[in-house]
């Protein structure tokens, strides 16, 4: 009997990843026989993990906080995507044995902002939190949709400097430090720190957010996170996690491995009622 495709997400940590939920759901939806599991690899065990994963008969694989800069430097041929961002969130084993690296963070996000919570993100003023390997993948398809500015601010400066710098010829992108955003205004904050992982708050001014703004948060949780409550608090028009964009990015992974799209939709609503009733 044939065992089925192997697949993972590798983190740190990881115990709260809804990654190998979503992918039983796109699984069963479009009738394909895989295993999907999530596993603890810290970044000193990262490479070794990976090839032992496909020396092992792994078939793809997703990488997350905070390895997706480490998966960017160990694929063979990235997409261009991926090489714009210079940060991969997934690996696919080619029949060659070479890996390829993309990255789908940020068709994701668009695709649950733009098309599941019907923002339109021309002309605004945009505002990213962090600088890590999410924004990376973020900051390419956000300037596509031509915002009027785009902002990031970090707790180390010198990294949203540098986003600046490796993005500028993609549109007005700008970074600074969390002292700086006093006295400015956005019509959409994204959250793409590992704060919220910890139950944190980004530093924010109160007024930061204008009226009619959105706030996103790319991390996910049970409960809203510290930060979609404050967007809540500050009477945010759509105040969410990171929940849709998990499904979409996912979706377009799973795209990528097996050459089918699951829909996104239902899964979305499953996992929203999983957790209304686990409250
Ligand atoms: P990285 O480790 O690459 O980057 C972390 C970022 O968070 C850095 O900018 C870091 O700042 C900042 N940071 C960490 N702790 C704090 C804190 N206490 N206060 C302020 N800033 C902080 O992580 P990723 O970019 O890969 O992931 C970021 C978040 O996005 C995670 O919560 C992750 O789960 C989520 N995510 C969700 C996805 C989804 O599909 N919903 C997809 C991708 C990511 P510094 O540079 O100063 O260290």
């Amino acid at each position: 009997m044939t065992q089925p495709d192997r697949y993972a997400v590798f983190g740190h940590p990881i115990e709260h990843s809804q990654s190998p939920r979503i992918h039983a759901l796109f699984a069963a939806q479009t009738g394909q026989d895989l295993i999907y599991t999530a596993e603890d690899v810290p970044p000193d065990r990262f490479e070794s993990c990976v090839r032992a994963f496909f020396d092992g008969g792994g078939r793809g694989l997703n990488c997350t906080i905070p390895l997706k800069e480490m998966a960017w430097l160990l694929a063979d041929n990235r997409s261009a995507r991926a090489k714009r961002a210079r940060a991969v969130n997934t690996l696919l084993l080619r029949g060659d044995g070479s890996i390829f690296g993309d990255n789908t963070d940020g068709i994701g996000l668009l695709r649950d902002l733009r098309d599941n919570l019907g923002l339109n993100l021309a002309g605004t003023k945009i505002l990213i939190l962090g600088a890590g390997g999410a924004t990376r993948g973020i900051l390419a398809p956000l300037l596509a949709e031509r915002p009027d500015r785009l902002v990031i601010a970090n707790r180390t400066v010198a990294t949203a400097e540098t986003l600046t710098v490796e993005f500028g010829d993609l549109g007005p992108v700008e970074g600074c430090g969390f002292a700086a955003l006093a006295g400015r205004r956005f019509d959409l904050i994204i959250n793409a720190t590992a704060a919220s992982l910890s139950g944190e708050l980004p530093p924010l001014p109160a007024d930061i957010l204008a009226p009619g703004g959105s706030c996103y948060d790319l991390a996910y949780a049970a409960e809203p996170t510290p930060f979609v409550r404050w967007g809540q608090e500050k009477q945010a028009v759509v105040s969410a996690d990171g929940i849709g964009m998990l499904v979409e990015q996912a979706a377009e992974a799973f795209l990528l491995w097996r050459g089918v799209r699951p829909q996104t939709r239902p899964v979305i609503e499953t996992l929203e009622a999983e957790r209304r009733t686990a409250k």
